[in-house]
């Protein structure tokens, strides 16, 4: 991908603060940090979203966002840390490299995150439920 911003950051045409690497995946600082240490790990390679992505390279990066949550937890103080990837814009996507957020948070940030705000109607749980679990 010539244009991907983050194709970039890999091949060292643009900079980034690098936190970790190895044969899969690269880590740096997000240039637009949540709080501070807030860290993004993404695959070597060119794929879109968890659904491109294959899933040795899943955990390739969910084995390097556990290192690297380790590591911001200890030195930076977090008093927890959030792990998120936004797929597709409707999920908030703006860069279309898989990765994953890895943001350190403390109690006092302010920032909060959604709960429940959508209940189940009747039999609905049930429904969607096996909807999902005859697509497995
Ligand atoms: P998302 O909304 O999940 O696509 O998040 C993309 C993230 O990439 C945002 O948090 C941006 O701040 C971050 N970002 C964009 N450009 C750069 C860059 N050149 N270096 C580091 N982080 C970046
Ligand atoms: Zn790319």
């Amino acid at each position: 991908m010539n244009d991907c911003i983050f194709c970039k950051i890999i091949k060292g045409e643009i900079p980034s603060t690098k936190i970790y690497e190895n044969e899969d995946v690269y880590a740096f600082l997000d240039i637009a940090p949540i709080n501070i240490g807030h860290t993004l790990v993404i695959p070597k390679k060119h794929f879109v979203n968890i659904y491109e992505t294959p899933e040795d390279i899943m955990l390739s990066m969910m084995k390097a966002t556990k290192t690297i949550s380790k590591a911001i937890k200890s030195e930076l103080n977090a008093d927890g840390i959030n792990i998120t990837m936004n797929n597709d814009l409707a999920a908030g996507q703006i860069i279309f490299h898989s990765h994953i957020h890895i943001i350190p948070r403390t109690t006092d940030d302010g920032f909060s995150l959604w709960h429940g705000k959508r209940p189940y109607h009747e039999g609905e749980s049930k429904e969607v439920a096996s909807k999902i679990i005859q697509a497995l």
